[in-house]
Formats: C-alpha cells, sequence, structure tokens
C-alpha cells in the first residue's frame, strides 16, 4: 500500500496539468502516477488532431497552461518560430494548430521529468483504468490488461465521451461501410468520391473540424450538415474592440433578466462601434458563479431554451476557419440544416437520412455517400458505454447530478456516491465536473480548477499517514 501516490486517470490537458501542479505542491513523499490509455500523453481528444488545419478556438495568447505565466505558450511557440518559420509572426491574437498545443503539454511533462526533485516522483503508465475499488485504507484501480494499481487518492481526468449513436439510426450503424462515428479518425473521410455528397451530424465545432478535413482534401461535393437548430459558431471577432472593456452592472442570477440585460449591452456596444463580443467575455468570470445560484429548474431551463445560443456565442471559431466555412456557404456547397432527424437507412451508393424540417415541420430526405458523426461529445451520461463510468456508477462509488450532465462532484472536486456520501480519495476534474461549474470545458478555466484541486490534494496528502489510512474512502 503506498499512501503517498496520487493516481491521475487521463492524460489530456486537464490529467497532464493536474500531475504538475501536484508534484510543485505535494510533500516530497507524494508521487503521481499518470494513466493514459491512448499513445499521446499531453494530447487528449482535443490536441490529438494532426490536421494543420484544425486551429484552436481560442487565440494563443489565452492557451498558457499557468494563470501566473500568462506569456508561457506563447514563449513557447516563438521559441520554436527558429526551426518553423511559419510560427516567426506569432501574436497573442493568433489562432495555432491544435496539435502544436498537444507538443506545448508534452514538453511541459518533459521539462517536469527532467527536474530531479520532482521527475523522479512522476511515472507515466499506458493503460485503461476500467475499475476503482475502495480498500480500507487505499484504493486499486483495475486496468484492462489485468494490472492492479494502488493508490492513495485518485483523480479523474477522463474528458469527453463521443457522441451515442444517432437518433433514428439502427443499432448496428456502426457496421455500415457509409458511417463514421468520430470526425477526426484518420479514415473519417478518406476514400470518397470527391463529388460524392457527405452529411455531417451536428453543426457546432466538431462539425466545423468536419468541414476543414473535407475542404483540405479537395472535395468538391455538397456538404450537408444537420443539427435541431442549425445554430452554427460564431467567429471571434475580426479585428481587436476599439471599445474599453464597459464594465458590467450587477448581474441579477434571474435567466430572463440577464438574457435582457446581455442583449441590451451587446445592442449598446455595437451601435458604439464595438463588438458583442466583449459582452459574453465579461460575463465568463462570473458564470460558475451565476450557475451555482440557479435553482435546478432555472438550469433546466437555461439548458433547453438558451444553451445552443450561449454554446455558439460562447465557443467561436477561428477567423481562418471561419472564412473558409463562409466562402464554403455562400458558394452553396456547404448547406446547414435544421430539424430532428427521423430515420437513417442504407440507400444506393450510401445513407438516406431523413429529418423533420425545424421551420416547416416537412420532412425532408438527404442521401449522402459518406454520414460523420460529429454531434461533439456525449451529453447524456445516463447512456455512457465508458467501462469505468459505467463502473462507478454501479458500484455506488460516483452518481450522476440531477441533469445527467456529468458526474456530481462537491466544489472541491470530491465525488459523491449513490447516497451523497463525499469521497475523500476520489475526485474529478474537466468536463465530467461541468455539474457542478458549468463552464469547465476550456483551458481557462481548467487550469484554475487543476490548481485549485492540487491544493486541496496537497493539503490532505500532507496529512499523516494514520489519519490518511483512517479517512473514508
Ligand atoms: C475538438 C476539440 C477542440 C477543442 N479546442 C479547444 C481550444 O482550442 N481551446 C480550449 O481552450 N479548449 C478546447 N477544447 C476543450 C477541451 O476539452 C479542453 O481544452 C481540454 O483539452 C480538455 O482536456 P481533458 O484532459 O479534460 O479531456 P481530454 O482531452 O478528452 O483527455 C482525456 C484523456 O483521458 C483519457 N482517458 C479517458 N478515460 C480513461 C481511462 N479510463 N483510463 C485511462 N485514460 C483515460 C483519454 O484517452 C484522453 O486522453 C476543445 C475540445 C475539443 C473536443
Amino acid at each position: 500500500m503506498n499512501q503517498q501516490t496520487v493516481a491521475v486517470i487521463g492524460a489530456g490537458f486537464s490529467g497532464v496539468l493536474l500531475a504538475l501542479q501536484l508534484l510543485r505542491r505535494c510533500p516530497a513523499t507524494t508521487s503521481v502516477t499518470l494513466i493514459e490509455r491512448n499513445g499521446g500523453f499531453g494530447r487528449g481528444q482535443a490536441y490529438s488532431t494532426e490536421n494543420p488545419n484544425h486551429l484552436l478556438n481560442v487565440p494563443a495568447g489565452r492557451m498558457s497552461a499557468f494563470r501566473d505565466r500568462p506569456d508561457d505558450f506563447i514563449d513557447w511557440l516563438r521559441q520554436r518560430a527558429a526551426a518553423d518559420p511559419a510560427l516567426s509572426g506569432v501574436s497573442p491574437g493568433s489562432f495555432v494548430p491544435r496539435a502544436l498545443f498537444g507538443q506545448y503539454m508534452r514538453h511541459l511533462l518533459e521539462v517536469e521529468r527532467s527536474i530531479p526533485e520532482r521527475g523522479g516522483r512522476l511515472t507515466l503508465l499506458r493503460g485503461e483504468v476500467v475499475a476503482l475499488r475502495k480498500q480500507p485504507d487505499s484504493l486499486s484501480l483495475d486496468l484492462a490488461d489485468g494490472r492492479v494499481l494502488r493508490a492513495g487518492l485518485a483523480a479523474l481526468a477522463v474528458g469527453n465521451f463521443p457522441p451515442g449513436r444517432p437518433p433514428g439510426s439502427d443499432p448496428d450503424i456502426a457496421d455500415r461501410p457509409w458511417y463514421r462515428p468520430d470526425p477526426w479518425a484518420p479514415e473519417a473521410f478518406t476514400g470518397l468520391d470527391p463529388e460524392a455528397p457527405v452529411l455531417l451530424i451536428g453543426t457546432a465545432l466538431s462539425m466545423i473540424d468536419g468541414v476543414v478535413s473535407l475542404l483540405d482534401l479537395g472535395h468538391r461535393g455538397p456538404i450537408h450538415a444537420v443539427s435541431r437548430r442549425g445554430l452554427v459558431p460564431r467567429p471571434h471577432p475580426a479585428q481587436a474592440d476599439p471599445l474599453p472593456a464597459s464594465p458590467i452592472p450587477p448581474l441579477p442570477t434571474d435567466m430572463s433578466e440577464l438574457l435582457r440585460l446581455v442583449r441590451q449591452e451587446a445592442r449598446r456596444r455595437l451601435a458604439d462601434g464595438g463588438s458583442w463580443h466583449a459582452v459574453v467575455d465579461a460575463l465568463r468570470p462570473s458564470t460558475q458563479d451565476l450557475w451555482q445560484a440557479m435553482t435546478l429548474e432555472e438550469k433546466s431551463r437555461f439548458l433547453r431554451h438558451l444553451r445552443p445560443w450561449w454554446d455558439v456565442h460562447r465557443h467561436r471559431m477561428a477567423n481562418p476557419v471561419a472564412r473558409r466555412v463562409e466562402e464554403a456557404r455562400a458558394s452553396g456547397q456547404l448547406r446547414i440544416h435544421a430539424g430532428h432527424l427521423r430515420t437513417i437507412a442504407d440507400a444506393p451508393g450510401g445513407a438516406a437520412v431523413t429529418f423533420c424540417r425545424r421551420q416547416d415541420g416537412v420532412e425532408e430526405t438527404l442521401t449522402a455517400a459518406r454520414l460523420v458523426n460529429c454531434a461533439g461529445p456525449a451529453g447524456d451520461y445516463d447512456h455512457l458505454d465508458d467501462p469505468l463510468v459505467r463502473d462507478l456508477l454501479a458500484s455506488g462509488h460516483a452518481r450522476l447530478d440531477a441533469l445527467r450532465l456529468g458526474l456530481d462532484v462537491t466544489s472541491a472536486c470530491a465525488l459523491r456516491d449513490a447516497n451523497g456520501a463525499v469521497s475523500r480519495r476520489v475526485f474529478a476534474i474537466g468536463p465530467v465536473t461541468r455539474a457542478a461549474f458549468w463552464e469547465m470545458t476550456a483551458v481557462p478555466d481548467i487550469r484554475r480548477q487543476c490548481e485549485v484541486l492540487a491544493d486541496h490534494l496537497a493539503a490532505v496528502s500532507a496529512v499523516a499517514p494514520p489519519l490518511m489510512a483512517s479517512a473514508a474512502s
């Protein structure tokens, strides 16, 4: 038994950064084991793409891993400019390839491993954790290949989960030659007739990546994208807003009031020659407080009515990407449809997808040689088939929040078990905690959460072993 080991499950941005922060904060007797099931430590789902036209959707100047060193990512990019001339003009407002951010995180990990007093305390373990069990004085983690790991504390940094089967499809859709469940898989768009119609399910940022991939491959045929509302992410402002940041008055917690205020501020700013983006951005420091102040009923109303609008204004497209998408729409190659999917069936040469149009309720059928699921992260945790999450729920070590947005965690990121009891050994960070914090998606939010959790775990692991051993799990 090793009470001083913290197991971090998942080595995307959240897991890597938490590991780095733990090594800096925990006593020298604490070691960290970072466990990742896929190839690259530090890349996760977002930064694994090799396509140089899949850009960060946040300007580089806001992507530092460290709040107290806001230029860290920019400085790293500038150092690389000697070897990569494409980076020579990089500025805080640049949108750089996402793969570079994955390399940056890997670089931070390597630097940490090279520091004698900290690197020796970090173990990188390739494997998939499929179950987590409480022992009298520790935790045991079962890996898919049969290995078992002991740890005193564990943090789930498992990220987002892939979308489920599209509505209207057969349970065996995964076996159809025309269906692709993952828009970032190398085979998602290869082997296509460049003139053939393609249909993308979803119209958010994953769809945008799909369109970019198709355009990069020289696709000339029609590209259709369908979602319930047909809302597409807005671009970042083309130029810096000339107006100074306007202080937003005290924010009401009533949703209708808040919406009215935001619209009014956005209109005022636009009339003064500024942009609405600054108003949305000014809400960011308060979004967690606003979310936590809402009743369950208000949260539910927000999710039903406002979330799609919030998402497209808040999670925006990089400008170079937005220009390509606009061109494809203007030429008629890319068509966005709003409607509910009804049926997905085999058709000569591909799939026939029928949806009920939002604007008039009329059913329309599109045929496509390829159907790619770009629906974005799974939103309904009731139907996840992730082995670890299923195990945690089945064993009662975790429970879902009332809205099924993620795992039920405290403000200190501790899991609540099936009875609501707060775990003193198992924690979670990143997107699985969105039920408690709402905005826990982008780097600026997650890096703050990693700091807070690392402080907490450092305090817990500094406690003498006998006290830790007697702690309830
Ligand atoms: C396509 C895309 C683009 C994005 N672009 C941006 C952007 O430009 N800027 C921004 O700020 N945010 C962006 N985001 C948001 C992004 O989610 C966060 O920035 C951040 O990367 C989330 O990291 P994570 O580590 O929590 O999750 P992930 O990146 O999903 O990493 C989770 C990791 O855990 C591993 N894992 C899961 N379960 C297990 C298990 N049981 N055992 C072992 N390993 C496991 C997975 O293999 C994965 O590597 C983007 C998200 C996506 C999906």
